[in-house]
């Protein structure tokens, strides 16, 4: 059956600025839909946003000031199951980056094969300038703002850049205060105390050294004998670096918004660990070198992890790339000119909706785990992670075999292939 759209009305950007995480999403979709033969009334349904809403948060300073910042939410899609995606704090944010968030978390919910949609949260704020309870305002009003769009059964938060587990605590106890009772299930990354899941804190990065590993398996490579650089040493890249460090790679370089360091014999994970904490950052680390963002992009590694944020590797950058292999524990950090150049120079790039699932995987065991109030053990949880990793890379890389694309088409494919299949079962109401 051919769909078509009459409507005049524009419901998406229409041209987003060539190179922004919505114009990636729009063309990485657009190449799945090619291959996937889709018409253009499908097409435009996947691209559109169920629902969207955009609040102002007012803030009370701790001095008595107020400030206001802007917040939004986004639900990509529902054919699968609820929305299920983070909440980002960063000054950055705006609709259409919470559109491209969101729309990436609808793939990747397909491509490791979770029964949830996609949505994403976000407030234009950088943590980094408010004291705690400032955060906890910021963060409490916002989830009253937004509190008629979400719950454990339409839409799941869960931490993103800036966020984190007790953010996850403020939203549970702000959105279960107003609901009379205690509702764990419509937070996931949330503390232990309150419900959280084993694992949940490492989980993306170590389902991001799973992925990597069963590419260097199937390429007949050991994680023993490559080198790592990472981008960004946050909740992703710090626990990815600490992770391939333990299974034996060689981390020779890792950075964060204030600049990077490397050391070619590897860095010593536990004192650089012991660094951040003291200090809030990489710099300034002791045996090792300086080396800025850019020139770690470039430098000769095996694998190179973009864990910071959007479009890093672009039609400047993604020609200088050295690495035999791209991991990103980003959500889009490569643009679409960034993946054609990467493609032209033979460099394999394991996409981000299959190599940053691992924390939707292990949110979705935590949301099973809330609502049957029956906790796994960590083990079980590592356990289920490895093998829905492992078997989403195996579909995902035998599929761009068989049609002769790249991993990123085919994670796509995958993904846009299982909502559009919900999507017409389900058929169109009214
Ligand atoms: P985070 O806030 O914990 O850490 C972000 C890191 O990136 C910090 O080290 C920060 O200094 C660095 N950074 C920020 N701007 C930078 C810049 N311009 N250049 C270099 N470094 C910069 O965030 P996170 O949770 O680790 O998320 C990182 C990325 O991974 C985001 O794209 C996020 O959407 C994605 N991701 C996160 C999760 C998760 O479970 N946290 C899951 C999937 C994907």
């Amino acid at each position: 059956m051919t769909t078509t759209f009459t409507s005049p009305i524009e419901p998406t950007t229409s041209s987003p600025a060539e190179g922004s995480p919505l114009s990636t999403a729009h063309s990485q979709l657009a190449a799945a839909v090619d291959i996937l033969g889709y018409d253009e009334g499908l097409h435009r349904m996947l691209a559109t946003p169920r629902r969207e809403i955009h609040v102002a948060v007012p803030l009370r300073r701790d001095d008595g000031e107020i400030n206001l910042f802007h917040g939004f939410r986004v639900q990509h899609n529902f054919s699968r199951g609820p929305g299920k995606g983070g909440l980002r704090y960063h000054p950055g944010v705006d609709i259409d980056e919470v559109r491209a968030l969101a729309m990436w978390m609808t793939w990747k919910c397909g491509v490791v094969d979770l029964p949830y949609g996609g949505a994403k949260g976000g407030v234009a704020i950088d943590p980094r300038d408010f004291s705690r309870s400032e955060l906890e305002r910021v963060t409490r009003r916002y989830t009253s703002e937004i509190m008629p769009m979400i719950g454990p059964d339409t839409d799941i938060m869960a931490p993103d850049m800036g966020t984190d587990d007790q953010t996850m605590a403020w939203v549970m106890d702000t959105y279960s205060v107003n609901r009379g009772f205690t509702i764990p299930a419509v937070v996931t990354g949330k503390p232990l105390a309150v419900g959280g899941s084993l694992g949940r804190g490492t989980a993306t990065s170590a389902g991001l050294v799973h992925v990597t590993t069963a590419a260097l398996t199937e390429a007949g490579e050991k994680l023993e004998d490559v080198s790592v650089a990472i981008q960004g040493f946050g909740k992703v890249g710090s626990h990815a670096a600490a992770i391939f460090a333990d299974r034996g790679a060689r981390v020779v370089a890792v950075s964060d918004q204030y600049g990077g360091v490397r050391n070619d014999d590897g860095l010593h994970m536990t004192r650089l660990l012991e660094h951040v904490a003291a200090t809030g950052s990489v710099v300034g680390f002791d045996d090792s070198d300086p080396v800025s963002n850019t020139e770690l992009l470039a430098l000769p590694v095996d694998v190179l992890v973009p864990a910071a944020i959007e479009g890093v590797l672009d039609e400047h950058t993604a020609g200088h790339v050295r690495a035999r292999y791209v991991v990103e524990g980003a959500n889009g950090p490569t643009t679409a000119a960034g993946d054609v150049l990467l493609a032209k120079n033979g460099v394999t790039v394991v996409p981000d909706v299959l190599a940053n699932a691992g924390g939707v995987v292990v949110s979705y065991f935590e949301w099973v785990q809330a609502n049957q109030t029956y906790w796994w053990t960590e083990q079980e949880i590592a356990d289920k992670l490895e093998h829905r990793m492992v078997s989403a890379y195996a579909d995902v890389s035998g599929l761009a075999r068989r049609q002769d694309v790249s991993l990123r088409d085919a994670a796509l494919v995958i993904g846009v292939k299982r909502v559009a299949e919900a999507h017409q079962i389900r058929g169109l109401y009214p």
